[in-house]
């Protein structure tokens, strides 16, 4: 603690130095510790620099009144020397005390939840296939259910994913999965027309909880402290390269998972405001498909009591950067290494709400989180039979609209609708494919619209 406490210290005197130059990027692991959390008041953000040129700090929603900082031991020595005054709202010494016989306030725990989906997972194999990603730091299994007809096999659908709860103490997130699982398969079972559809010709997959052990604990770490929203690869910083390497077991689990599929579009969520929050979050660069992205997040807050005319968030939505600057974070991971669209959702301004409001937050959101789904068919793929790698780079008549990665011999893309073609190249050899991107309506409500082109070897 003396460490960490004195070389805090001792960046935040070369700060003041040198004016308030940051100093250089440190290393992921040390950026992702979050053992203390405060809530720093500052209306003015005449703090928020200060803060920010801490590499061992994280900030994190950034509002009207101030935001919140998270840390190694040491951080409120660090806040006191410095003359910032602060709230404490996490201390990891404290946390046996806050440790009651009723510590959840009601939630199920993961005892009982996750009983609860092998069940219901047991009780509908025709459309749930439920799997462990892996175990986590205290040996959970993060859970994972594919929705799907055939959920065994793999079949030339879209592959669309939600994962909730990555911030154990952001609670609402994975009791708003589970319901929508529930209510899927209820609905499904009812042979009702519109999900029965989605579930026919998607394979949608859930991960109610990547953080079980927090969520136990009530806390936003995993159990040894690590924030897993900033420990992931960021390719603006010296950890630029798509390795599992000294990444907690939560944040490897996910990218073995991300690699075994081919994910194009995906959420997750999150809770300390109301807003959906779009790419990129580590740099201040324009994402490529910027104007689709924002209409597809403003979508999801229209249909959200509240969030679409947020006073805080224009549209009840804002780009990550823009609202504040984080590495390390699932989103841009996703996008930068698995070309799989990911926006972050903020379900709720309290992170773990009486458990009575939770049907009001899912009602709240649960056209938008279907609606979500559908998007993924706003888009055009291609499958070579035979599981090959390859690259594909995507024309929209003669501008080119980057170049990606063709793996186990699938490609599939979220694009504006319209005319493009897919210049594949593979195996020493060039192909180019038409490919009509319809809206999503059109090809859910169109059996006549393919995914997939099949290419054969
Ligand atoms: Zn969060």
């Amino acid at each position: 603690m003396k460490k960490i406490l004195n070389s805090l210290f001792i960046s935040y005197l070369l700060s003041v130095t040198v004016w308030g130059r940051a100093p250089a990027l440190s290393s992921a692991p040390s950026k992702s510790v979050a053992k203390i959390g405060v809530y720093i008041f500052d209306q003015d953000k005449k703090w928020a620099n200060i803060v920010r040129s801490q590499p061992e700090l994280i900030l994190d929603h950034m509002g009207k009144f101030g935001y919140e900082v998270y840390g190694p031991a040491g951080l409120e020595e660090w806040l006191k020397e410095s003359n910032i005054p602060y709230t404490l709202v996490y201390h990891y010494l404290k946390e046996e005390q806050n440790k009651g016989t009723d510590n959840l306030g009601g939630y199920p725990s993961y005892a009982e939840w996750s009983e609860e989906l092998r069940k219901l997972a047991t009780d509908n194999p025709h459309i749930l296939q439920l799997s462990s990603i892996g175990a986590t730091e205290q040996g959970r299994e993060i859970l994972a259910v594919k929705i799907s007809d055939n959920p065994q096999s793999d079949e030339n659908e879209p592959e669309f994913k939600y994962i909730a709860n990555m911030h154990g103490d952001e609670i609402v997130g994975r009791e708003l999965m589970l319901r929508t699982i529930r209510d899927m398969v209820s609905a499904y079972n009812n042979h009702d027309p519109e999900i029965s559809n989605l579930i026919d010709k998607t394979e949608i997959f859930i991960i109610p909880s990547m953080n079980p052990d927090g969520a136990e604990l009530r806390r936003r770490a995993n159990s040894n402290f690590v924030d897993l929203n900033r420990n992931f690869p960021d390719f603006t910083t010296g950890d630029n390269r798509d390795e599992i390497l000294q990444r907690a077991k939560e944040t490897a689990a996910v990218m073995r998972f991300q690699k075994s599929r081919n994910f194009a579009l995906s959420a997750n969520f999150h809770g300390g405001a109301e807003v959906v929050n779009y790419p990129w979050d580590t740099t201040p660069d324009l994402f490529p498909f910027d104007q689709m992205i924002k209409g597809i997040s403003q979508e999801y807050a229209a249909r959200v009591p509240g969030m679409y005319d947020s006073s805080e968030f224009p549209r009840g939505v804002t780009n990550g950067h823009a609202w504040y600057e984080v590495d390390g974070g699932m989103q841009d991971w996703s996008y930068f290494w698995h070309q799989d669209l990911q926006v972050t959702i903020e379900l709720s301004n309290t992170k773990w709400p009486s458990f009575d409001s939770v049907s009001n937050f899912y009602n709240n959101n649960k056209v938008s989180i279907i609606e979500f789904i559908k998007k993924i068919h706003q888009g055009g793929g291609i499958k070579y039979t035979d599981g090959r790698d390859g690259e594909v780079k995507i024309l929209s008549g003669n501008k080119d609209l980057g170049t990606y990665y063709l793996r186990h011999g699938e490609f599939y893309k979220v694009l504006p609708p319209g005319d493009y073609t897919f210049v594949i190249n593979s195996r020493g050899v060039e192909n180019r494919v038409a490919i009509k991107v319809p809206t999503s309506f059109e090809a859910l409500n169109n059996p006549q619209l393919q995914s997939y082109i099949v290419l054969n070897d």
